[in-house]
């Protein structure tokens, strides 16, 4: 394919490539390269925030924060559905660049845009619905008033595998809230939040409510943020071991965390389920993002009866699909995001295989240029291998027989962690019982596709804390305030 010809507007890496965007200007830098996975070629190049640029960001957010907060919510909705109007008009280019930095496919780069579209559109339509409270004391003393305030500056930062959305879901509820923010997105995929920024420009988001900034330094930046008083909110995705390491350096200024990280789903399949919808299922909760999503299948554990169906029809299923570029319309599973992120897959395959797996389609990574690693199946997988117990984030589907229900939940709560789980049953009560015995945040019946922005999203366990999306994710930016009143 000759990318030259296919790239234009929003979509052409080199709009984006002046990077950091502090109160309403655009500073011009570089130092951080994005490369595209499928070649390793250097797209563009974006610029390298220090701890004074960060710090520059918060003095912007500061200066925007009293004008945003009093912006009445009717207008702070009509902008953010402008922003959404914006997305939604620039999809296609916006998914090529998603394409051309994520390496997933064009149809994964499109249903993304879609769904980060939407969260603008919800919280536009949630700004104007911001709950209070009004109760009587049980003995009558007074009343009691309770009203949400914006919780105040916030520092939103993003993992790569989904650059548009997991921006929008923080974006969205905390403009809807009336904060102001910083994003940091991902080094491997700044160009998406930056051309977002550009629109979020054109929607008439004053400056300094969105700021955005880019660093090989996010340790240092993050925690000079974190450090200034000013700064009262972290919105976090990205993996359990870097959460739980901004979850302690917040606690030094006690700053409210909402935390969406890391997932191991378990896909159950029982012997009563309609074995056509599961395999459907299952190519959506392992395939989507070529299995680079927090919510991806990570363990399918299938009962013995259908098993061997199941582990057949799956891998001609994954052998079928189309490996390449992420921007050739025809791929359906992209390069993964870096040779390192290739390398832990395959060495998760190779210790599986160890430990008595069989590969009955994929298993090795691809040679020549990229960071292409195939659709892969692992039957007769040991409970006790690593690949059970920690995250692919590739297209590998690890299968596990299982015999009771009783053994499949055991199983199923077997890691540290509770983000995601599906279950295949014809059987409704089952699938209700089996679900509450199962410990994650979301549970998809039936269904290999969870996230809505109306839905709220999130783990228990160590894959989170708080909700994003739904009526509820706008409450992650307010503080609820308590008046005492009486007349
Ligand atoms: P990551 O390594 O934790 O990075 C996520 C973000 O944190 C990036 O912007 C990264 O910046 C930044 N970061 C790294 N070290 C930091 C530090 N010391 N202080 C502050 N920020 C720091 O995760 P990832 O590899 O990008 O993303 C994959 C992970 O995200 C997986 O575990 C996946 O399950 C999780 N995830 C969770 C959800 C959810 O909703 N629960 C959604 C999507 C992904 P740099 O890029 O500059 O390193």
């Amino acid at each position: 394919m000759n990318l030259q010809t296919k790239i234009s507007g929003y979509a052409d890496p080199a709009l984006h490539a002046h990077g950091l965007y502090i109160g309403g200007r655009w500073n011009k830098g570089s130092g951080i390269p994005v490369r595209d996975p499928s070649t390793g070629h250097v797209l563009a190049e974006v610029a390298d925030a220090s701890v004074d640029d960060a710090l520059r960001a918060v003095d912007a957010a500061e200066a925007a924060a009293p004008g945003w907060k009093a912006t009445p919510p009717r207008q702070r909705s009509e902008i953010l559905r402008r922003w959404f109007r914006l997305l939604s008009a620039h999809a296609e280019e916006l998914a090529t660049l998603i394409s051309l930095e994520n390496g997933k496919a064009l149809a994964d780069a499109r249903g993304e845009m879609a769904y980060a579209a939407e969260f603008f559109r919800w919280y536009a339509e949630e700004a104007t619905r911001i709950p209070g409270e009004y109760r009587h004391t049980p003995s009558g003393s007074h009343s009691i008033l309770v009203d949400h305030e914006p919780i105040g500056i916030s520092v939103l930062i993003t993992p790569w595998n989904f650059p548009a959305a997991m921006a929008t879901r923080k974006i969205g509820p905390a403009l809807a809230a009336g904060c102001t923010v910083i994003l940091k997105p991902a080094s491997e995929t700044p160009l998406t939040a930056y051309a977002m920024a550009r629109l979020g420009e054109e929607a008439g988001v004053p400056a300094g409510v969105v700021n955005v900034l880019t660093t090989t330094n996010p340790g240092g930046v993050t925690n000079a943020m974190l450090a200034d008083p000013r700064v009262r909110k972290l919105s976090f995705t990205g993996s359990t071991g870097i959460g739980r390491v901004l979850l302690a350096e917040a606690a030094k200024t006690v700053v409210s965390c909402s935390m969406e990280l890391g997932g191991n789903a378990p896909f159950l399949v029982f012997d009563d389920a309609d074995l056509d919808a599961a395999l459907d299922g299952a190519m959506v909760a392992k395939m989507r993002n070529a299995g680079e999503a927090c919510t991806a299948a990570n363990r399918f554990y299938v009962q013995a009866g259908i098993h061997d169906a199941f582990v057949q029809r799956l891998t001609e299923r994954m052998a079928a699909l189309k490996i390449g570029p992420g921007y050739d319309p025809e791929t359906q599973c992209g390069p993964m995001i870096t040779s390192k992120a290739v390398q832990k897959i395959d060495q998760l395959v190779s210790a599986a295989v160890k430990d008595g797996a069989r590969v009955t389609t994929g298993g090795t990574p691809l040679a020549g240029s990229g960071y292409f690693y195939p659709p892969t199946v692992l039957e007769g997988v040991s409970v006790d291998s690593a690949i059970a117990h920690e995250e692919i984030f590739g297209p590998v589907a690890p299968i596990y027989r299982f015999e009771t229900e009783e053994e499949v939940i055991r199983l199923a709560n077997s890691t540290e962690y509770g983000l995601a789980a599906y279950i295949f049953t014809q059987d409704l009560k089952r699938a209700m019982r089996v679900g509450k015995g199962i410990e994650t945040g979301m549970l998809g019946i039936n269904r290999g596709l969870l996230s809505d922005p109306a839905a709220p999203f999130g783990g228990v366990k160590q894959s989170g804390l708080g909700r994003e999306g739904g009526v509820t994710g706008i409450l992650e930016f307010m503080e609820a305030k308590y008046y005492a009143v009486e007349f």
